[in-house]
């Protein structure tokens, strides 16, 4: 059986499989636990709303009020190294996971003030590029999904700015949401706009 963290155990998850979505550049799971000082202060910038108090006073996402802009609001605010945008570069990359392993906080801004420079001793600063703010994914169940049943519905389509998704029209008056899942950036947009709530967001396993 795989390990089982303490908030697993906490959320009687014992198979892992109801994890909460975290705020967007969220460290992975087992460190935010430890660096999260339960603060709020992600939960009060949120202008939309989006974050909430979870399990444990820890803060997760609560798309049924929209999607998330990228804003960084909530990134900005978070002094716990708990939300924190982690450099693409490599080395700047494993040096960050070893120090997260052995140290906390201090060592880790130390950390990263000496990845920066790395990064810029490889790359000029106009390629400077980060990791994702989450591994969020769409799914849609088209058995249920209106448009696929020839009832007139484009709501999620509408609501997603990035155009991900498209409907291909078929005989029949059904018209068939496609999804390119590489371009969907896990905002959540559509998750709420969709009258008979036949869209998921999963996390995707790396
Ligand atoms: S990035 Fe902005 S919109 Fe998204 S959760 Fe943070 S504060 Fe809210
Ligand atoms: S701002 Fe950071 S430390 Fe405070 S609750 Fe949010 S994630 Fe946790
Ligand atoms: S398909 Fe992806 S990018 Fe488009 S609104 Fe939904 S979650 Fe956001």
């Amino acid at each position: 059986m795989a390990n089982i963290t303490r908030m697993q155990l906490l959320r009687g998850d014992l198979k892992g499989d109801k994890r909460p979505f975290r705020p967007p550049w969220a460290i992975p799971e087992n460190y935010f636990v430890d660096y999260c000082t339960r603060c709020d202060k992600c939960v009060d910038a949120c202008f939309d709303e989006l974050i909430v108090k979870g399990r444990g006073g820890y803060p997760q996402m609560d798309f049924s009020k929209g999607g998330c802009d990228f804003c960084e609001d909530c990134l900005t605010v978070c002094e716990s190294n708990a939300l924190k945008k982690i450099s693409l570069n490599k080395t700047a990359h494993q040096k960050n996971t070893t120090n997260q392993t052995n140290s906390r906080t201090n060592d880790v801004e130390e950390a990263s003030e000496e990845d920066e420079l790395d990064l810029y001793d490889h790359l000029s600063s106009d390629l400077e590029q980060y990791l994702p703010p989450w591994h969020i994914k769409v799914a849609i169940d088209l058995k249920k999904c209106l448009s696929m049943n020839a009832i007139i519905c484009r709501s999620c389509g509408e609501s997603c700015d990035d155009e991900v998704i498209k409907f291909n029209l078929q005989l029949g008056g059904v018209a068939e949401p496609i999804l390119d899942v590489e371009q969907c950036t896990g905002c959540g947009a559509c998750f709420s706009v969709c009258p008979v709530q036949v869209i998921q967001l999963k996390l995707i396993e790396l």
